[in-house]
């Protein structure tokens, strides 16, 4: 995944912005568009125990590493905030996060929606924005399409769907609920919210 992290030295106070949605919904579109518009975007990467996706290089989207690794980590107090997703641990390493808020920078990390409530109780100016697919059909059609998931995968993505959706408006943690229909409006709108919390802030 691309950064901007070398664009201009700003004195702008940095922020988390957390993006959160059932699997399929476009959330990683959404968050390469902003790592590749907003000066001072840098990605966090993640830790997690699922094994690599074709493709997935190990440092880049994630860091795969072992359940007893995230476990020493875990239990060291090296994590943000840690969920478990389908059966697989997942985890944002804090000491990066802290770093680049310090420098300035807009921190952008993808977690689900148990990841997003704590980020949103420790650090209260995070900006959580959760989204939502137009309907249940389509995010079944965009998990299809993808194919990087077994059928069984697939199903239970899906069926923890609605209940993520129930909990991030229980929770109250989520300022921002965008519907992702068409990208490039999406992509538009999450852009005009981050703008508006920076000159309200
Ligand atoms: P995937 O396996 O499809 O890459 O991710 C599954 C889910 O885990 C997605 O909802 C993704 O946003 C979430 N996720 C990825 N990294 C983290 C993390 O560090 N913490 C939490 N809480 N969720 C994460």
């Amino acid at each position: 995944m691309s950064s901007n992290a070398g664009a201009e030295p700003s004195r702008r106070r940095g922020r988390v912005i957390v993006i959160s949605g059932p699997s399929g919904t476009g959330k990683t579109s959404i968050c390469n568009a902003l790592l590749r518009r907003l000066p001072g975007a840098v990605w966090s990467v993640s830790a997690t125990t699922r094994p690599p996706r074709g493709g997935e290089i190990s440092g880049q989207s994630y860091e795969f590493i072992s359940p007893q690794e995230f476990e020493r980590r875990e239990v060291a107090d090296e994590f943000l905030e840690t969920a478990e997703y389908v059966g697989h641990r997942y985890g944002t390493p804090r000491r990066p996060v802290q770093d680049a808020v310090d420098q300035g920078q807009y921190v952008i990390m993808e977690i689900d929606v148990q990841g997003g409530i704590q980020v949103a109780r420790k650090v209260p100016d995070a900006i959580c924005i959760f989204v939502l697919p137009p309907d249940l059909e389509s995010l079944r059609a965009r998990l299809e399409g993808r194919r990087t998931e077994a059928q069984e995968q697939i199903s239970r993505r899906l069926a923890k769907a609605d209940g993520e959706i129930a909990v991030a408006r229980d929770s109250g943690c989520y300022r921002y609920f965008v519907i992702n229909d068409v990208l490039e409006a999406t992509i538009a709108q999450v852009e005009q919210i981050i703008h508006a919390e920076q000159s309200h802030s």
